[in-house]
Parts: C-alpha cells; structure tokens; sequence
C-alpha cells in the first residue's frame, strides 16, 4: 500500500468549516487534519491524569433528541477532559414534549451563549436546520438517516491505528445500509481517503441511491467478504422500519450474521468493527465481537472520545482567540 501523506494547508485554513455536520463537503485533507489533532488525545486520555485546560470557561450543550449511550457519553467526556462545562438538555424533561418548534429550542439555546451545541434528532436535516439558526458551532451527533460524521471520523482513526494506511484498503460494511447513518457517513469518509468500500445488505434494506455512491454492491455476504481488510457490522435498525423488511431475525443471521466461519472468509487478519449498540446473535455472533486479536469494537469507543476532543477543541478556536477561521 501505498502512504496516503497529509498535506492539509498550515494554520486555521487546515479546517475553515464554521461546524460539522457532515463528513460531505469535507476535502480528504480536512479529514486526515481532524484524525491528526485526534492523535494528541488519544495519547492524553492514556495517562492517568486526563486533563487539558483549552476550554475552560466555554459551555457546551449536548442537546440529544434521540437516544444515545457511547455517542453522548464521549461527547461530555470530551468536553470535561478539555476544561469545558458540559450541559446535557433532557430532551424528555424539556418544553419540547409541550410542542415547541426545533426553530425555537435553537433559538432558546442561543440566547444561552452556548460556544458549542452538539445535536442528535430523529430527521434528516434537523442538525443543519439548527446550525443556520445559531452563532456557534454545531456538531452532528447524528440525524436520522443522513449523517454521523463523528462516527466515521473515530471509525477512520480507528482503521488507520490498526493498518496504518487507507489506499486499497478493502471495507466491507454489512447490515441495515437503508436505515444508517453510520454507513453514509463511513462511505464518504473512506473513499475518500482512498479505501474500497462494499456495501451488503438484503435487498430490501440496501437505499435505492447506491448507484451515485462510490461503492460496490452485494447481496451476497460470503462474496462480499472475500479479501476484506475490515468488516464493518451494522445493527437492524428495527425503531426506523415501518413495516416488514427481514423475515425474521433468525433468518438474517443465517444470510448477514458474521460468525467466526464468516469471518474466515475474509483475510486471515481481517478486523471487525461495529458502531454499537450491538444485536449479539442477529447481525454478530459474540464470539466475533469479543476476538481479542480481531474486534476493534471497544477501540472504536476509545478513539471516540478523542475524535470528539479534536472535533471541539478545532471548532471553537475562533471563539478562544486561537488560531481562527479564514
Ligand atoms: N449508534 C449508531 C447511531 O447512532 C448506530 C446505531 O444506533 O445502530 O446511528
């Protein structure tokens, strides 16, 4: 494989987005100087005194609307770890149970002086339609179906720590394609950066747009897996279905199930990652997802709390007088 060498242009042009809300329209270069910044982190959150002042005196709201264990967690985490106070909104205690708009909770949240507002909703677009009402940064936590950039950030980190290059780079990511905002967001940021990308899904759950995306697809598990460096597994997104899309969840396993004979299909060092939360036994077989030499699972939350620490630490630069935007 060939060295895919960072080339990001020096000081605050290195990333000019306002907010991330989606790995699309991001240059490759953008992406490899977030997983660059991450690597500091990575380090940091190894010792046992965990602590950088950066932040201090900025608030930072995480407002979830959807729920959310690793991807909230390591977001607050994130921010403490950088000096910041962390607010979580309690979507369930809020007014928004009593009708209010999206429009107006941006606003509300506004008026607050957050410095960063990180957003998970159920729709599409609800993240950018806050993003275009406020003055700070917003960062997607995920929004419906559409994207989860920091995900496929901490994803591509993840890869690059285990096989240090993306050129050729053979991922197959497998499950429910139609329902993830996960597999769009990894889509994205692995062609670019150079990886070949499968998608596999039952035909029912593969999105009609595959076409336009720069990937192959199969129907076919077994030859999907075939020469694969990274197998990506995505859960049955039962809470988004309406209607019936597998027959039943015995039957997928038997078709979209990584087990270890699966898995063996594979390259003999093939890597296995999942986002979480996990179905055991319908879309991975436990003893997959607990392979110590080959699941990349619990380093995927690992490198999640430092990708989350470079994505506010670069975004709210401006705000701190830091090295600002162009
Ligand atoms: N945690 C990921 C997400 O929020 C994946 C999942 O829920 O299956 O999209």
């Amino acid at each position: 494989m060939t060295s895919l060498v960072a080339s990001y242009p020096a000081g605050s042009a290195a990333f000019p987005h306002r907010g991330l809300v989606g790995i699309a329209g991001l240059a490759p270069h953008e992406i490899l100087f977030l997983l660059d910044e991450a690597e500091q982190w990575v380090k940091l959150n190894r010792l046992p005194q965990k602590h950088d002042n950066r932040l201090a005196g900025l608030t930072i709201i995480n407002a979830f609307f959807e729920n959310s264990t690793r991807t909230l967690l390591s977001f607050e985490i994130a921010g403490k770890r950088l000096g910041a106070d962390v607010v979580n909104m309690q979507t369930a205690q809020s007014s928004i149970k009593k009708g209010e708009t999206l429009i107006d909770t941006a606003m509300t949240l506004n008026a607050m002086h957050a410095d960063a507002i990180v957003i998970r909703h159920g729709s599409s677009g609800a993240v950018q339609l806050i993003a275009d009402k406020v003055s700070c940064p917003v960062l997607n936590a995920g929004d419906g179906q559409h994207e989860h950039p920091t995900q496929a950030l901490l994803d591509a980190l993840t890869i690059r720590h285990a096989k240090k290059d993306f050129n050729g780079l053979k991922v197959t990511i497998c499950g429910d394609i139609l329902h993830s905002r996960v597999a769009r967001s990894n889509v994205l940021c692995l062609t670019s950066l150079g990886a070949e990308v499968r998608l596999c899904a039952p035909p029912a759950l593969m999105p009609a747009e595959i076409e336009q995306m720069k990937v192959t697809p199969f129907l076919d598990f077994d030859a999907a897996l075939e020469d694969a460096d990274v197998v990506m597994m995505l859960r049955l997104q039962m809470e988004r279905m309406q209607g019936q899309f597998i027959p039943s969840p015995r039957e997928y396993h038997h078709l979209y199930g990584l087990t270890p004979e699966r898995l063996a299909k594979a390259k003999p060092d093939a890597l296995v990652m999942h986002p979480g939360p996990m179905n055991r036994g319908v879309e991975i077989d436990s003893n997959v997802a607990d392979m110590a030499d080959r699941s990349l699972i619990t380093r995927q939350v690992e490198m999640g709390v430092a990708i989350r620490m470079a994505c506010l630490d670069v975004l709210t630069r401006k705000v701190r007088g830091a090295e600002g935007w162009t």
